[in-house]
């Protein structure tokens, strides 16, 4: 009755986290991202003028003119991605992005790569596609394990995921990781998916676009959380010429085109300078990181909005804990075989974060 591939499948953790959130009174909730700010002014008329502009009906497929001509321009001036038009697809969502992508690109069995720990929605889309994850440890410092990378390739290897700065993790990887990892790609014909989401919110490093050095890269990216949109759920991938022509089929018959008012709405999130808001978060790690590290192991974040802490004792035991005080977590084994670490997001409220602190601190 149901598929084989739907069964393999896991329920989202996180999400259930989330709703667990609701049913509590007054919980604190350091689940996932939750800013003390909304969309910007600007932006949110933007997609009100639309609204009102008589522009709510379906675009083409892939995206309206000119906001298809701002990412190309961005795309060129920040990550030295230099690509047609006709390269991006503008999409809904991160879950309909890879959909698209590996609807397109696997058949049964294929393998695809990820680096455990993984952002979890990665394996359920691979598993959904009937094709199977292959993981690969990253080093004790959370940076990529480029010669277990090469050993785990096989003749079915697909592609692999990668995501950078990473989350789960707290990492930004660096040019020499990616190029590595570039030349072992080239070596073995395998396909790069790279999400980029969190680009914007990099503090000390910097953001190195993988395809700008290998071409057979499918590249991510999104306007959600970084304006505090993630309902808005507008999102672009600009594709190799030779495969997107498939990827349109797949587009057009699963999801038409992304929501018409908030397209416009995103030809100026382009524009807006977010300095500001990265500031503020930089300061919200900053803060956190000083609070916990005396009692906690617990790495600087390299980007926002999450970090990642070590289970000062046993995991179930702590995370009892934390549930009989009200406080919400996210155990770091719905991202990966093990579970050493928890995953708290700092994009809340100082006062929440004040609260869970002194809670954390209070548990050891
Ligand atoms: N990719 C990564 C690495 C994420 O962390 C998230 C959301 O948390 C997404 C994709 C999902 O984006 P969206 O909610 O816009 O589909």
């Amino acid at each position: 009755m149901i598929s084989k591939n739907i069964e393999k499948m896991d329920v989202s953790w996180v999400r259930k986290m989330f709703e667990m959130a609701s049913s509590i009174e007054n919980p604190i909730n350091l689940t996932i991202w939750k800013p003390d700010f909304d969309v910007p002014e600007q932006l949110k008329k933007e997609a009100i003028n639309a609204i009102l502009d008589w522009k709510n009906q379906y675009t083409p497929n892939a995206w309206i003119l000119r906001l298809r001509k701002a990412i190309q321009t961005k795309l060129k001036n920040e990550n030295n991605i230099k690509i047609d038009t006709d390269e991006i697809i503008v999409t809904w969502a991160v879950s309909w992005g890879l959909s698209v992508i590996l609807t397109t690109i696997l058949n049964k069995e294929d393998e695809v790569i990820l680096f455990d720990p993984y952002f979890v929605w990665y394996k359920q889309l691979v598993l959904q596609n009937g094709a199977v994850p292959v993981y690969v440890n990253v080093n004790s410092d959370f940076s990529l394990d480029l010669k277990e990378f090469e050993s785990k390739i096989t003749t079915k290897t697909k592609a692999i995921i990668i995501n950078t700065p990473n989350n789960p993790t707290w990492k930004v990887y660096t040019e020499w990781e990616l190029k590595t990892l570039a030349n072992i790609c080239e070596k073995h014909n395998i396909l790069i998916i790279s999400d980029e989401i969190y680009e914007k919110f990099i503090y000390e490093k910097s953001h190195f676009s993988i395809w700008s050095i290998y071409k057979n890269t499918i590249t991510l990216n999104w306007f959600s959380k970084a304006y505090a949109m993630t309902w808005w759920r507008i999102w672009y991938m600009c594709w190799p010429k030779n495969i997107i022509e498939q990827a349109w089929k797949v587009q057009q018959f699963n999801f038409v085109s992304a929501p018409t008012p908030f397209q416009y709405a995103c030809i100026k999130a382009l524009e807006f300078d977010l300095s500001d808001y990265v500031e503020k978060y930089k300061q919200k790690r900053d803060i956190i990181f000083k609070w916990l590290n005396d009692y906690y192991e617990i790495n600087k974040s390299e980007w926002a909005f999450y970090c990642f802490v070590k289970y000062p004792y046993e995991p179930k035991k702590f995370i009892k804990k934390c549930l009989e005080n009200k406080l919400l977590i996210v155990p770091w084994d719905i991202f990966s075989d093990k579970n050493e670490f928890f995953r708290i997001s700092f994009a809340n409220d100082n006062q929440t974060l004040k609260r869970a602190v002194n809670l954390l601190n209070s548990f050891v």
